[in-house]
């Protein structure tokens, strides 16, 4: 059999931009920047047309960064009342979700090395087991269903700047403005800092 030489040209893009947020919730304007990488890759077979492989890799991963820039958001409170955004909820809940998934696998890790304990201090009690899965499985319904259906906002103002501090993702006020109208010149420097 011959060996066919297989290549993978692989190109990357990096690039920001302003997501400009009207709060759903108070009505306040902020911004952030949502910063993304695409990726792309590109097979070649002996080495043919190496050159062209490596222009689509680009291509592709300037696409793959284009789409991610349109629909994707980070998952910022809003400064005033802490309100996460519509867009920005499945996100959270996503993320809440991996969470309750790491310590379901947790869980089952102690209790898988936990077992021979656990069977010599349970010995011949089968209700006991039932009883102990059922309350687990039971638990762990209720997580996951806290996690889909509760009101993200119901706590918003815990997660406001007035409650969790200044929060450095939020541009707001001159910086905010020079963010809508880039032509601005910058303004000069209201106080030289003496090094
Ligand atoms: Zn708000």
């Amino acid at each position: 059999m011959i060996p066919i030489r297989h290549d993978t040209h692989s190109a990357s893009a990096v690039a920001a931009v302003p997501k400009f947020v009207r709060c759903a919730q108070c009505g306040s304007d902020w911004a952030y920047l949502l910063v993304r990488e695409g990726r792309g890759t590109m097979h070649t077979i002996w080495g043919i047309g190496a050159e062209s492989a490596r222009l689509v890799a680009k291509g592709k991963a300037r696409q793959a960064l284009q789409e991610m820039l349109s629909n994707d958001c980070e998952v910022i409170p809003c400064p005033d009342c802490g309100a996460l955004q519509p867009e920005m909820q499945p996100k959270h809940r996503w993320r809440l979700l991996v969470h309750v998934m790491a310590w379901t696998i947790v869980v089952l890790t102690l209790i898988l090395f936990a077992y021979p304990a656990i069977r010599r201090s349970i010995p011949t009690h089968p209700n006991a087991w039932i009883l102990m899965w059922t309350m687990l499985t039971a638990v762990w319904a209720l997580a996951v269903s806290w996690v889909l259906l509760h009101d993200v906002n119901a706590r918003a103002l815990s997660r406001s700047e007035k409650a969790a501090g200044p929060n450095r993702l939020v541009i707001r006020g001159p910086d905010l403005d020079r963010l809508r109208n880039p032509s601005q010149p910058p303004p000069a420097p209201a106080a030289s800092t003496a090094l």
